[in-house]
């Protein structure tokens, strides 16, 4: 009945779901890929729902692709996607530095080429490139030669992140005017066989701690992303679902967002964690239930074909 959450979508369920929606967003990792293998059935759920007529956007809290990376690496997997349809948080915290933050001046940045070369893209300079070398003694470390044109501190996924530069980033924040901002706060990263590395959420929380600062973030479950494909789109958020396999980030921003929301099994969250929060009763806590769920998006594809 109404107000039923977390429903098992199936069969008869799926077409009149699709048609109550002009746009679909996708998570990637978890949803359409696996690493570097798309998940079976997924290229051609994007397709057809394209060739339906229905919006479809990609949204990724992962900090190391640019647009162009992800539509190549998208092609490649045999995805019909253009750059202009993926919005990940290189691309999105360039967008929010411009924008929102109004920035007048260079960034720190703690992050990859794909971060460099989004903010370059819009005009953004920005220094911190490499490693940090150690020198000295902590009397030195703690009067570190700064850029006096750096007006904002960014964090991504940084591969290189080291003592020196969260010593850096500390040394810039200090300074009252200069902006914190992350990319997202994603702990793991998750791997084949229940393995896992640290995501830049661990980097993140480094930074703020030495900081003693909390970072402003631009990726899921913020709702920048979504703001920021709504103003190139148009999007209406009670025409649009947002599909994940997150429920702290994917499903949370589409609550967020008055999206409908789709949880994938092909990911990281479960069902049990969903029912898990719903029966909590805490009110917190439902916006990370999800309306449905399917074990994976080629569920979808009957529906599509028919
Ligand atoms: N951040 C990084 C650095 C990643 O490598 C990944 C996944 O590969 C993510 C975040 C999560 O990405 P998504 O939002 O597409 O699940
Ligand atoms: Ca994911």
């Amino acid at each position: 009945g109404s107000g039923s959450k977390c429903v098992r979508l199936s069969g008869p369920l799926v077409k009149p779901l699709l048609d109550s929606v002009d746009c679909v967003l996708f998570d990637c990792d978890g949803v359409i890929w696996r690493g570097n293998q798309a998940v079976a059935g997924a290229p051609q759920v994007i397709n057809l729902l394209k060739e339906r007529g229905k919006r479809v956007l990609f949204v990724t809290n992962n900090s190391t692709k640019t647009r162009s990376m992800y539509a190549e690496k998208m092609s490649a997997l045999g995805f019909n996607v253009t750059e202009d349809e993926v919005f990940g948080t290189a691309f999105c915290c360039a967008a929010y530095l411009q924008t929102v933050c109004a920035l007048r001046g260079k960034v720190y940045l703690l992050g990859s080429a794909a971060m460099q070369q989004e903010l370059q893209a819009v005009g953004i300079q920005h220094v911190g490139v490499g490693p940090d070398h150690v020198s000295g003694t902590q009397q030195d470390w703690a009067n570190v030669p700064l850029d006096p044109d750096v007006k904002a501190v960014v964090v991504g996924f940084d591969e290189h992140f080291s003592y020196m530069k969260l010593n850096r980033a500390l040394q810039y924040l200090l300074q009252n005017d200069c902006l914190f901002v992350g990319t997202n706060r994603d702990s793991r990263l998750p791997l084949e066989g229940g393995k896992a590395v640290p995501g830049t959420g661990c980097l993140l929380q480094a930074v703020e701690a030495a900081a003693q600062r909390q970072a402003q973030t631009v990726g899921k479950p913020s709702r920048f992303m979504f703001d920021c494909l709504a103003a190139r789109f148009g999007v209406q958020p009670e025409r649009c679902m947002m599909v994940g396999d997150r429920l702290d980030t994917d499903i949370l921003l589409g609550s967020n967002c008055g999206l409908k929301t789709l949880l994938t099994l092909t990911g990281v969250s479960t069902v049990a964690e969903a029912e898990a929060h719903r029966a909590s009763g805490c009110a917190q806590r439902q916006g990370m239930v999800p309306d449905f769920y399917v074990e994976s998006i080629a569920d979808l594809l009957p529906a599509l074909q028919g």
